[in-house]
């Protein structure tokens, strides 16, 4: 077993980055085994070493005329197949090591949407939470002061990701505009008016569905009335919620850091609506939504339990869609214990290395999400694309790409693993395919 000593010797604090790197290593021991060339080239000590990170100051003035100072990162992870690619993320928890292990699951991820993106991330500690549209606007312009000399249409193009929505990536980009003097297509996620893409906000969480159903069709089932736990209430998991009403599931919960509210009727259109409205334009908290509908129940955050009841209800299908770790090794067996066949990750690695072995002892149907996820960044190339192209594509035809791109990525997953001898096991096939992609790529280009 191939170790990964020097990923922690070289950057010990890194607890986030090395979580994802010894994931992947793990699974592709019988890749460089079978492969003495990755070794004699070190390829993975190249891989996972970011090709450039860029840490800068953001300052800005609040309301007040108070100023303020938080720190701005983007971590250019690998370029081997395309320009870097990967959100941006405003929260206070952001620092290097989460950033660092978003951008190396983002390079996989890219792989395998089979559109030429690298993979990269970025971000700042800053909270928009309960800061003023003006606040927001003045942060961001001065984060892009500073990345613009960074991002290009051919060099990184940065899209949202937590704390990062519409709002966020239009203040970005009229800052990049005024600055770059060009209206290129440098951000996706944009609004219709101006270059968006129609499905890019839909994307993540229609892709994630698409992907759990077709790990469903393998046993002959899908998820027309199947009970679904749903974490998150931000972009991801909204449109979760959307497709699986409209693909006839019965999502049952959603959440926000303050705790998580439980409906056992389920989501219908109208409830989810008002979610929308409560989240997007109220900016408001989840709890809020059994007062508007009191058979639902509101259960507080409690870090102390030591596992999240929402996992603890008896459910089909979970879909995590709020952030990384938010599954442990309790909560796995909570949702194994009450019969889960189905966990299809929104979020990025929101289950623990102890919840995903759960996972995989137990046979669950398990797409990781690198894999479940990449829907979002999928719709973020085809805006690219019509971007370069000077033209939109209708709903249908974009909607129709992201299906069959979510269907191939499952297929590859699917015949990866088989092919390495673990047959069921998609972060086998996931990690495997967005490797062998990648580094091979990174061959051809020689050492640079
Ligand atoms: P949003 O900011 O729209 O929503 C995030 C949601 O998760 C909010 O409900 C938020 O609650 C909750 N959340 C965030 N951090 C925490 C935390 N530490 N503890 C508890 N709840 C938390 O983000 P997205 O929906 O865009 O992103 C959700 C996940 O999906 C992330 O892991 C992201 O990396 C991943 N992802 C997103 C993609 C996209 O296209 N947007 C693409 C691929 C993956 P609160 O409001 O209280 O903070």
């Amino acid at each position: 077993m191939e170790s990964i000593k020097f990923v922690l010797d070289r950057d010990p604090h890194e607890r986030e980055f090395h979580q994802a790197v010894s994931e992947v290593v793990e699974s592709i021991q019988p890749v460089l085994d079978k492969n003495p060339q990755y070794r004699r080239e070190a390829i993975l000590e190249r891989i996972v070493e970011p090709e450039r990170v860029i840490v800068f100051r953001v300052p800005w003035v609040d309301d007040q005329g108070q100023v303020h100072v938080n720190r701005g990162f983007r971590i250019q992870m690998n370029s081997a197949i395309g320009p870097y690619k990967g959100g941006l993320r405003f929260h206070p928890s952001v620092n290097l090591s989460i950033l660092k292990f978003l951008a190396f699951e983002q390079v996989f991820k890219n792989a395998l949407t089979s559109l030429p993106m690298g993979g990269g991330k970025g971000g700042s500690d800053f909270d928009p939470k309960g800061k003023s549209d003006n606040e927001v606007m003045r942060f961001c312009q001065s984060f892009m002061a500073e990345l613009f000399r960074h991002i290009g249409p051919d060099t990184d193009v940065p899209a949202g990701d937590i704390g990062v929505g519409a709002r966020e990536i239009g203040y970005l980009f009229g800052m990049y505009k005024k600055l770059a003097r060009e209206f290129t297509g440098v951000l996706t996620g944009k609004s219709l008016n101006w270059g968006g893409s129609l499905v890019r906000p839909e994307a993540t969480g229609y892709g994630c569905t698409y992907f759990a159903a077709e790990m469903l069709a393998t046993k002959g089932q899908s998820l027309e009335g199947k009970t679904c736990l749903v974490s998150g209430s931000g972009n991801v998991a909204q449109y979760t919620i959307e497709k699986l009403i409209e693909l006839g599931a019965k999502p049952v919960s959603c959440s926000d850091s303050s705790g998580y509210v439980y409906d056992p009727a389920g989501f219908t259109r109208e409830k989810l609506n008002f979610l929308m409205k409560l989240k997007n334009a109220m900016r408001g908290r989840v709890k809020l939504y059994v007062e508007q509908y009191p058979e639902a129940t509101f259960v507080p955050a409690d870090p102390a339990l030591g596992y999240n009841p929402l996992w603890n209800h008896k459910a089909d299908c979970a879909f995590p869609s709020a952030t990384q770790n938010e599954i442990n090794e309790r909560d796995a067996k909570n949702l194994v214990g009450n019969g889960i066949q189905v966990v299809s990750e929104g979020a990025n690695m929101p289950t623990t290395p102890d919840g995903v072995n759960i996972f995989l002892e137990h046979r669950i149907l398990y797409g990781p999400g690198k894999a479940a996820n990449a829907g979002g960044v999928s719709v973020s190339g085809l805006e690219m694309s019509q971007n370069s192209m000077r033209l939109n594509w209708p709903r249908e035809e974009v909607d129709k790409r992201l299906k069959t791109i979510m269907k191939n990525i499952h297929k590859m997953c699917k015949e990866t693993a088989e092919q390495y001898g673990a047959p069921g096991n998609y972060v086998t096939g996931a990690n495997i395919a967005g490797f062998v992609k990648v580094v091979d790529s990174m061959i051809d280009q020689g050492v640079v």
